[in-house]
């Protein structure tokens, strides 16, 4: 730029000029932005969240103890006990999973026969402790009572492509 042009440019003030028509221009556009986290985002139904235990309409748990999530995780981040009730059918009795250890790849989910362990929309389960994330049958299943109708939702969704 030759030195007129520049002195130019600077009596006509040309650099306000064109910020403040860059301004006006995205007064008036919707925000990209949003008030997280007073506003959220679209989330993917195929999102992997924090880990939920389900339960039938009727209250009983999905889980058949077959422990095929147990088997199919990478991180080995899942501990399953079971025994027989008396009715013979096979529950757990104790179902863990160390949040610190999993990778989030969504193995568990899909090996599950009966829908029982997913890994629902909720992303907001960060904690100030480690020994917050060692989540026990208790809180996976207090989980499920929770985001069930999204996820119910969710699998609706997803059904076509499994
Ligand atoms: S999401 Fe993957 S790493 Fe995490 S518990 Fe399930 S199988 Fe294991
Ligand atoms: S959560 Fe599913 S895959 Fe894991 S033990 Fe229970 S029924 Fe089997």
């Amino acid at each position: 730029m030759s030195f007129i042009d520049k002195q130019a440019r600077s009596l006509l003030l040309a650099e306000i000029v064109t910020g403040l028509a860059t301004t006006f221009r995205y007064m008036f556009k919707t925000k990209a932005t949003i008030n997280y986290p007073y506003e959220k985002g679209p989330l993917s139904p195929r999102f992997r969240g924090e880990h939920v235990l389900r339960r039938y309409p009727n209250g009983e748990e999905r889980c058949i103890a077959c422990k095929l999530c147990e088997a199919a995780c990478p991180a080995l981040a899942i501990t399953i006990e079971a025994e027989p009730r008396e009715d013979g059918s096979r529950r757990t009795t104790r179902y863990d999973i160390d949040m610190t250890k999993c990778i989030y790849c969504g193995f568990c989910q899909e090996a599950c026969p009966v829908d029982a362990i997913v890994e629902g929309p909720n992303f907001e389960f960060a904690t100030e402790t480690r020994e917050e994330l060692f989540y026990d049958k208790e809180k996976l299943l207090a989980n499920g009572d929770r985001w069930e109708q999204e996820i119910a939702q969710n699998l609706v969704a997803e059904a076509p492509y499994r």
